[in-house]
């Protein structure tokens, strides 16, 4: 799998997917998932309230991810994953790694080719950046999948600069 790098908004991406870094409820938040709402419209709630009474309940469990509808985005989906909140001492790591790792797995099952992904947990879940970007980039080289090409959309320059540098080694 390709894995690119892009500075920038998510929900302008061309791509057959568009992860969201969702919150247990999957009913909207604020960071990507605000952005994402807002620009695909009110599909997306839709079908996440539908998931909400068919599946889950109690929510999407954390480092889950399951897909909806992506209205009015460039994508043919979003799928909606769960972060895990940081916490200082707890090693959640496995969780964060899921994110992506369970993203891919049902990106596999649409047949999706093309993958955008946020930095899950980055935002207002409170992972430290470089952690959060290491955890991506590891999930990613070590997948196995028919992805083609993964893109980690960071939101702004310093957070592109600090992921290219970590990914190359410096
Ligand atoms: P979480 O609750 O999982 O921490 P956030 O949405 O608060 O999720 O943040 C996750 C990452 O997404 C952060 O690095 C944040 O800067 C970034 N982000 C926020 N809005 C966008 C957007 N429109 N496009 C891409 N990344 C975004």
């Amino acid at each position: 799998m390709r894995v690119e790098l892009v500075q920038g908004d998510i929900t302008v991406e061309h791509v057959d997917a568009i992860v969201n870094a969702a919150n247990s409820s999957l009913l909207g938040g604020g960071g990507v998932d605000g952005a994402i709402h807002r620009a695909g419209g009110p599909e997306i709630l839709a079908a996440c309230e539908d998931l909400r009474r068919s599946h889950y309940g109690r929510g999407l469990p954390t480092g889950e991810a399951v897909a909806t509808t992506a209205g009015r985005l460039h994508a043919h989906w979003v799928i909606h994953t769960v972060g895990p909140q940081y916490w200082p001492g707890k090693d959640q790591t496995h969780l964060l790694r899921s994110c992506y790792v369970r993203s891919l797995a049902v990106a596999d099952e649409l047949d999706a080719r093309t993958v955008a992904f946020p930095l899950v947990s980055a935002g207002i879940y409170g992972w430290p950046i470089d952690d959060a970007i290491g955890v991506a980039l590891g999930a990613f080289d070590s997948a196995e999948t028919s992805v083609e090409e993964a893109r980690l959309v960071l939101f702004d320059r310093e957070t592109h600069d600090l992921a290219t540098r970590i990914r190359s080694g410096g």
